[in-house]
């Protein structure tokens, strides 16, 4: 999907958001919502999404949810710099698939750089463990 288009009410993040499909969250509130990418490109790569906006990219999220997700990508990073103490920590998002974007409601990863190793490719790793990750957000959590 290029820049133009529609938000898709049945993407992945949203039917997260809905409850309909599972995933393994660090933090939320009525706002935001912060969680594990389960195809993780380092070990505690992680994801925020707005709630409450129904944008597909930082062109068109609203000033007040975009102000919300960015808060949150640096509460986010903040608890997993802390939690795992990698030597450095991405913080990114990509907006139209030409970018590399391939989930159409916006999102910010945070990924921890670690010095030495590689970094996974972007959307094409292998599925992370659920037990793993889920270990790995009781860290981050328990760092916020
Ligand atoms: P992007 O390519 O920037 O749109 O990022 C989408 C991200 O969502 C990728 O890093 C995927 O690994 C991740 N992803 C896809 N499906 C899921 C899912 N069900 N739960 C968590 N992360 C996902």
């Amino acid at each position: 999907m290029s820049l133009d288009g529609r938000y898709d009410a049945d993407n992945i993040f949203a039917k997260i958001i809905r409850g309909e499909i599972p995933s393994v969250k660090v933090f939320e509130d009525d706002k935001v919502l912060a969680f594990m990418d389960v195809f993780p490109q380092s070990r505690g790569h992680a994801l925020v999404i707005s709630k409450t906006s129904q944008a597909r990219n930082i062109l068109e999220i609203e000033p007040q949810a975009l102000a919300e997700v960015a808060v949150a990508a640096q509460k986010l990073a903040k608890a997993v710099v802390a939690a795992l103490k990698p030597d450095g920590v991405v913080v990114t998002q990509f907006n139209g698939a030409p970018a590399g974007q391939t989930v159409f409601h916006l999102h910010v990863h945070v990924i921890p750089r670690y010095e030495g190793a590689e970094l996974g490719r972007h959307g094409a790793g292998g599925m992370a463990d659920v037990e793993e990750l889920k270990a790995l957000a009781e860290k981050i959590s328990a760092a916020l």
